[in-house]
């Protein structure tokens, strides 16, 4: 492979006991509630403690059917790990480690692994095998529903698989979580596309209840002259993880945007042998969307940010990338909210470069016929039911504010199962 593996090594055995150790198993734990999935944490870690890996994999299970994938991208920092009562005068406890050691445990052995329920007759599809449709299938298998996924790649997973960097989460991690959820009876049909090979009417007709879950669309245009020659963000790290080789790399490389993908993909660049690669943004540090923690990563990674500066055209010669012709900007405070970047007249200038990566987010889900949109973004209610009743929604595709995550979107598949469980059996919830 190409030299991208998983950064973090997993504890050992004596690792993960001084450190399960240290926890304070605190009542009402802030950690449990800073979970958006509410795992009981302090559960999990005081049966690292005593030696109860298959026990400490249920407790995750319980609320998370991938904990092995939260473990690893979840940005702890912001949620458990940041609200845990040792982080203000030590070190917080390690819990996305933790949690990695009990479910490495669970995938080794198969034991403390889900098991689904007892079959109700009802049958329900899920479209999308990314986290929130693997999260409500498998929930939904657990109460003994039958479900199908329809998937329109290859491989399940989503963006577990094909988009977070393999410094984070390698794709044989998502992999299993996959095989996991299949195991429990969930038959997944990869290489249907819906909107496509299959329609909505079509899944309604056949299923007791559908969840959409098809996350967002591709790489947005900037609309500059020579957009063709830029490389797609999300396709460079899918590259750099499925590709023996990972994806070519220049030796001037920029990436255009400063969120988290642009992170991953000024890193794969780094890592993959590029001499300077420099990110490119119209903003300042400020207002970037990546996490505090990625951009003290990225600058010790060596990358180089150029702040207030817009791309305005590609500079191709003799057909090949040389450059990006950009421009100075200032901000200027409009109204609330963000400040709004405005170029400054007569301040072009050219960056070398021989590749051009860009990366600046996703584009809204498609839009479907009779489901109403909020934003662009898929609306549901407070059950995550869309406006046609019986099919629901979440992950990425509904996420019109905040920002999106994997486990909010494993959060959206649990509380869209339960509410379909409730809804086709009156009872449970
Ligand atoms: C580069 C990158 C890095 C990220 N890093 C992190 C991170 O470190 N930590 C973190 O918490 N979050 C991270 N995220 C966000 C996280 O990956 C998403 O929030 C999460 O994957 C959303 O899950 P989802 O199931 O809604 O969508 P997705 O993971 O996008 O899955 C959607 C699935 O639906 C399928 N699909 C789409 N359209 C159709 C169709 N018409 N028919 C059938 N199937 C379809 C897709 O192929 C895909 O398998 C990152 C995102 C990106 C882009
Ligand atoms: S807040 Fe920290 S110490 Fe308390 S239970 Fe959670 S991980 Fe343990």
């Amino acid at each position: 492979m190409n030299g991208l593996t998983e950064s973090l090594p997993p504890l050992s055995a004596h690792e993960a006991a001084v450190e399960a150790s240290r926890c304070l198993f605190c009542y009402d734990a802030p950690c449990t509630h800073a979970c958006p999935t509410h795992i009981d944490i302090a559960q999990f870690i005081k049966k690292i403690s005593t030696g109860n890996l298959t026990g400490s994999a249920r407790t995750i299970f319980d609320s998370n059917l991938l904990g092995a994938t939260c473990a690893r991208v979840c940005p702890v920092q912001e949620l458990c790990e940041g609200a845990c009562v040792l982080g203000s005068e030590h070190k917080p406890i390690a819990i996305g480690r933790l949690q990695r050691h009990a479910m490495d445990h669970a995938y080794q052995t198969g034991q403390g692994l889900a098991i689904a329920g007892t079959p109700t007759g009802f049958h329900v599809a899920v479209v999308g095998a990314g986290p929130a449709g693997l999260s409500c299938a498998g929930e939904l298998a657990k109460r003994g529903h039958a479900v199908t996924i329809y998937e329109k790649r290859d491989l399940g997973g989503g963006l577990s698989t094909y988009g977070i960097i393999a410094l984070r989460e390698p794709v044989g991690v998502a992999l299993a979580e996959v095989e996991m959820i299949r195991n429990l009876g969930v038959r997944l049909q990869t290489g249907v596309e819906f909107g496509c090979d299959i329609s909505l009417d079509t899944l309604i007709g056949d299923h007791s209840a559908v969840f959409l879950s098809l996350g967002l669309g591709k790489t947005p245009a900037l609309g500059i002259p020579g957009e063709e020659h830029l490389v797609d963000g999300i396709e460079f790290i899918e590259q750099s993880k499925t590709a023996p080789a990972g994806p070519p790399v220049g030796r001037e490389v920029l990436v255009i945007g400063a969120g988290n993908t642009a992170i991953d993909c000024a890193t794969i660049a780094k890592r993959l042998g590029a001499a300077r690669v420099t990110m490119i943004y119209r903003r300042t540090a400020a207002e970037m969307t990546a996490y505090a923690h990625e951009y003290a990563f990225i600058q010790n990674e060596g990358v180089q940010l150029e702040f207030l500066t817009q791309p305005v055209a590609v500079v191709i010669e003799d057909g090949r990338v040389t450059g990006l012709r950009c421009r100075r900007m200032s901000l200027v405070q409009t109204g609330p909210g963000r400040p709004t970047p405005e170029p400054i007249p007569g301040s072009e200038f050219i960056i070398p470069a021989d590749q051009i990566v860009k990366a600046i987010g996703q584009e809204k889900p498609p839009a479907f016929n009779g489901i109403e949109t909020d934003r662009g973004f898929l609306r549901v209610n407070d059950s995550l039911e869309t406006s046609v009743a019986g099919v629901y929604a979440g992950g990425d595709c509904i996420r019109a504010r905040g920002s999106a995550s994997t486990v909010m979107a494993v959060q959206d598949g649990k509380r869209a199962a339960a509410a379909i469980d409730k809804a086709l059996t009156g009872t449970r919830s």
